[in-house]
C-alpha cells in the first residue's frame, strides 16, 4: 500500500484511479461504509478522530493526503507523529480558515475582499458596519459548496444581522467573517502541483459558474482573460506553494473584475475545477498530485485533445448512461454515490479544438433530464 487518504469521495476516488496505472495503490478512510473510494482501492471504515481507524489507515502506507481539509485537528495531530503528511498540516490549517488564508494572501500581495472576522453576536454587527453592505457572512471554517454562507443585501437591517449570527451557529467553533460583496466579472481558478523537490508545474487558467453556491461548470483555458491577469494569477499560486513549501496539487479560487484579480479561497488538495484535467490535460491534478506528494517528476500541465476543454458537474440525479454516452467526444465520470439533492454525482468533460463547439456539447450534457431513479443501481 503506498498511499493513505483522508476522506473516501469522489475525489480520492479519482486519486486512486490515477494511481493505479503508475503501479501506487490507496487506501481511504472515511466514516461512511458506502465511501465510494473503495470502488477503486482499499477503504477503512472509521471517524477521522479515531485512533484506531487512523492506525489501519496509515499501516505501511509511504504518507497521507487529503482529499478535503475540514480534517479534525486531533487526526493532523495523530497523523503528522506517526507518519509523513503532505500537503503540510500548517497548509491544512490555513486551508481550512477564511481568515487565514486571506492573511496569507495579503501576505503574498494579493488583493482580497475587504473583510472582518467576528466572534460573536455585537462583534457582527460592528464588522458589518465596518465592511457595508452588500455583503456575505460566512463561517470561518467548515463552508463548503455554498454552505455555511448568508448573504446581506444593500438594505439589511440589524435584524438581518441577529438572522445571520443565528443561522451560521457560530457556537459550533471557529467563527464568522463578513467579506465586502465583490461584483466580480467572472470567477476563476488556478491550480498547480508541487513536487517535495521543489519543482512546480501550473495548469492553465480555469474559468468557473457556479449556482445556488455549487460548481456547474469549468471551462479551459479559461477564455479571453487579460494577459496581466494570467500572469499574475501564475505568480501567485508559485508564490503560495513556496511559502507553504508545499507538497501536493493547490487549488486557488479567483475573482476577476475588470483587470483585476482578487484571491477567494485556496483548497490545499485536487480540486473540482480541476476534473477537465483527466482528459484535458497532458498529466491530471490527480496523477500529478501522487507525483507531487511522492517527490516524482512532475507531469506536463499542457493541455491535451485538442487545446479546450469544458466540464459539467451532474448534480442531484444522473441523465440516463446511453443519452449521456451519445454525445460526440463526451468523457463521463459517474461516481457511484446513492442520488440525492445538490449532491455532486457525477460530471462530463468535453475536449477539443473549438471552444464553441464543445461547450455546445457539454451544455447538451448539463440540460440532459434526470434518468430513472433505479437507472443507474447507485443506492437509489
Ligand atoms: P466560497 O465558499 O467562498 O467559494 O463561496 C461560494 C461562492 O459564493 C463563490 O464561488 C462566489 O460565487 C460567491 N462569493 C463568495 N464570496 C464572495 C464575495 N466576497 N463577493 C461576491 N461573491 C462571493
Amino acid at each position: 500500500m503506498d498511499i493513505g487518504i483522508l476522506g473516501g469521495g469522489q475525489l480520492a476516488r479519482m486519486l486512486a484511479l490515477a494511481g493505479l496505472p503508475l503501479g501506487l495503490r490507496c487506501r481511504s478512510l472515511d466514516p461512511a461504509p458506502d465511501a465510494v473510494a473503495g470502488h477503486a482501492g482499499e477503504l477503512v471504515v472509521g471517524a477521522y478522530d479515531d485512533p484506531e481507524a487512523l492506525r489501519r489507515l496509515v499501516q505501511g502506507v509511504r504518507l497521507v493526503t487529503f482529499e478535503f481539509e475540514n480534517v479534525p485537528l486531533a487526526a493532523t495531530d495523530w497523523l503528522a507523529e506517526h507518519v509523513v503528511v503532505a500537503p503540510t498540516p500548517q497548509a491544512l490549517a490555513i486551508g481550512q480558515d477564511r481568515l487565514r488564508e486571506k492573511q496569507l494572501f495579503e501576505a503574498l500581495g494579493m488583493a482580497v475582499a475587504p473583510h472582518r472576522a467576528a466572534d460573536s453576536r455585537e462583534r457582527l454587527h460592528a464588522a458589518v458596519a465596518a465592511v457595508g453592505t452588500p455583503c456575505i457572512v460566512k463561517t470561518r471554517r467548515l463552508g463548503y459548496d455554498g454552505r455555511g454562507q448568508v448573504r446581506l443585501g444593500a438594505a439589511a437591517t440589524p435584524a438581518d444581522v441577529d438572522a445571520a449570527w443565528n443561522a451560521l451557529d457560530p457556537a459550533g467553533g471557529g467563527g464568522l467573517i463578513v467579506e465586502q460583496f465583490v461584483p466580480f466579472d467572472r470567477e476563476l481558478s488556478v491550480l498547480a502541483a508541487r513536487s517535495r523537490t521543489g519543482e512546480v508545474a501550473v495548469y492553465p487558467l480555469v474559468e468557473n459558474e457556479h449556482h445556488g453556491g455549487i460548481l456547474r461548470r469549468s471551462r479551459a483555458p479559461a477564455p479571453a482573460v487579460p494577459a496581466a491577469a494570467v500572469r499574475q494569477a501564475e505568480q501567485f499560486v508559485r508564490a503560495v506553494l513556496a511559502h507553504l513549501d508545499y507538497a501536493g496539487v493547490l487549488a486557488i479560487e479567483l475573482f476577476l473584475r475588470g483587470e483585476t484579480l482578487l484571491a477567494n479561497e485556496m483548497a490545499p488538495r485536487v480540486h473540482n475545477s480541476g476534473h477537465w484535467t483527466i482528459e484535458g490535460s497532458v498529466c491530471s491534478q490527480f496523477e500529478n498530485h501522487l507525483r507531487a506528494v511522492l517527490g516524482l517528476p512532475l507531469g506536463s500541465t499542457a493541455m491535451a485533445g485538442g487545446g479546450v476543454a469544458t466540464m459539467v458537474n451532474l448534480i442531484g440525479a444522473l441523465p440516463a448512461r446511453p443519452d449521456l454516452l451519445a454525445l460526440p467526444g463526451l468523457h463521463l465520470h459517474a461516481y457511484g454515490k446513492a442520488p440525492r439533492p445538490g449532491r455532486k454525482l457525477g460530471h462530463a468533460t468535453v475536449v477539443g479544438g473549438d471552444r464553441d463547439e464543445v461547450d455546445r456539447v457539454a451544455a447538451r450534457a448539463a440540460a440532459l433530464p434526470a434518468a430513472a431513479p433505479d437507472g443507474w443501481g447507485f443506492g437509489a
